[in-house]
């Protein structure tokens, strides 16, 4: 490490201690050259979690928006806020685990789905329902409020908004295959759309 005061590269290392945080290491150095005495901090460095949308932005993971998105799913659902903050964390620490710390948003749909049909199901559908607009966090947050909305207004009117083609042998599974159309089609679909 360059010596502060003559510019030499070379030290020794004369005590090394952690913070009392545990989150960074304190080291006294001695320059070689002029023996004066000066400090480092080494601490870990904070990688963001971060989402890559459909059109190739990014931005960057955020836990409030994920914890809406989900209350809003679970509205009026026998799940409780301590479970859902459970799968927020554990989809955070799904996240975390990857190397690249960065998820296409399909993919984290994807995750979110998967941690959300063992947790109610009528979430999960209603999570999937509105799935297949999905571009970000906040894209998402607002399809669902619109969902939950229509479901208010509509009364009994149950909330699963399944394709009628999709053939209804395993709810789930037909809910998944309405929602993940090859990559291709679903560009196709954009494109016609426009
Ligand atoms: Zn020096």
């Amino acid at each position: 490490m360059r010596c502060p005061f003559c510019g030499h590269l070379e030290d020794k290392v004369v005590d090394s201690r952690e913070s009392r945080e545990g989150d960074s290491i304190r080291r006294r150095r001695e320059c070689l050259s002029c023996a004066r005495r000066f400090t480092s901090y080494e601490r870990v460095e904070e990688v963001p979690l971060v989402i890559l949308k459909k059109d190739g932005r990014r931005e960057p993971f955020d836990r409030q928006k994920l914890m809406k998105g989900l209350l809003l799913a679970c509205q009026k659902r026998p799940v409780s806020l301590a479970r859902i903050e459970d799968l927020v964390g554990d989809i955070q620490a799904r996240l975390m685990e990857r190397p690249d710390r960065e998820i296409r948003s399909r993919e984290l749909g994807e995750l979110i789905m998967d941690e959300l049909k063992g947790l109610d199901q009528v979430a999960y559908v209603r999570f999937a329902s509105v799935y297949r607009d999905f571009k970000d966090l906040p894209d998402f947050v607002r399809a669902l409020e619109g969902l939950m909305h229509k479901e208010a207004a509509g009364g009994s009117d149950p909330p699963p908004r399944v394709k009628p083609s999709a053939p209804v042998t395993e709810p789930s599974t037909a809910v998944a295959r309405a929602l993940f159309p090859t990559e291709a089609e679903s560009t196709a679909k954009r494109t016609r759309r426009k």
